[in-house]
């Protein structure tokens, strides 16, 4: 994990623009994973399927039925769970959908079940728990690496549309976890902002093991815990704008001692 520091306008940027221009490298940011409502755990993991087999199987039943938007969903709501109502002059609104209250299927859908489970009360259980009691590996699997970004709070009936800039960081990160066959570079702007101190030191685990899996991360970063966790630091300097673009330091941290500079400072000033 190599991460550029430096006063504002030094540089950074430019170098990590130039690293992803002359380089193959993805830049994995906190803009939103989609902003398509319906995309939730499910879709995103690509699951629904698996688990509408599963419902299929132990019920002896079509598995078209697990489908909220085709033969199982509610016919007044078609499978959405609320009703969206557009009003003049006024804001469209959305209310829950009476006749399903809100769960989407038939009565005659929900009342099969898997291990007690109907296909409504799967959509509510955290990625967590789904791992745990979904009686399917295939499945399992496909949700681990959400739980392995610390995401595992998730319901997997959740839009994506809801999750902070932070949590679409992560979700993306998993995505990289899961499918990525082949090292590559990995380029992230300032991914701590906006987070609390447990998000960071989430981040932190599963940026480690990207780099665990033989993949380069290049962070730029002002938290110093990230700074200090860096196996490679180049600190850009000394001033902003054309003051800046100078490599004040690049080597370990532990080393980046007794420089009259901004961030060797602060190092200094805030022991660990
Ligand atoms: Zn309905």
């Amino acid at each position: 994990m190599t991460v550029l520091t430096g006063v504002a306008g030094s540089g950074k940027s430019s170098l990590a623009t130039e690293l992803v221009d002359q380089h193959e490298a993805i830049v994995i940011d906190q803009k939103p994973v989609s902003t398509n409502r319906r995309s939730t755990p499910i879709t995103y993991t690509g699951i629904a399927p698996a688990i509408r087999r599963l419902f299929a199987r132990r019920n002896d039943v079509p598995a078209s039925l697990f489908s909220a938007n085709s033969d199982g969903g509610c016919p007044d709501c078609k499978g959405t769970g609320v009703i969206y109502t557009d009003l003049a002059f006024m804001e469209g609104q959305e209310v829950v959908c009476e006749t399903c209250h809100g769960r989407r299927f038939t009565p005659e859908v929900l009342a099969h079940t898997v291990d007690g489970m109907s296909i409504a009360d799967v959509d509510d259980l955290t990625v967590e728990q789904a791992v745990a009691r979904l009686p399917d590996k295939g499945i399992a699997r496909a949700l681990e690496q959400l739980a392995a970004v610390g995401l595992g709070y998730l319901r997997l009936g959740q839009s994506l549309s809801t999750l902070s800039g932070g949590e679409c960081q992560r979700v993306k990160i998993a995505k990289e976890l899961r499918e990525v066959e082949q090292t590559t570079t990995y380029v992230l702007d300032e991914p701590t902002t906006g987070l609390h101190m447990s998000d960071i030191d989430a981040l932190l685990h599963v940026l480690d093991r990207l780099v665990e899996l033989g993949n380069d991360v290049v962070v730029i970063e002002h938290n110093l815990d990230v700074i200090r966790r860096a196996d490679w630091l180049i600190d850009l300097g000394p001033g902003p704008g054309r003051d800046g673009g100078t490599i004040l330091f690049e080597g370990h941290v532990a080393d980046y001692t007794g420089y009259d500079t901004p961030t060797c400072r602060a190092l200094a000033d805030a022991p660990e």
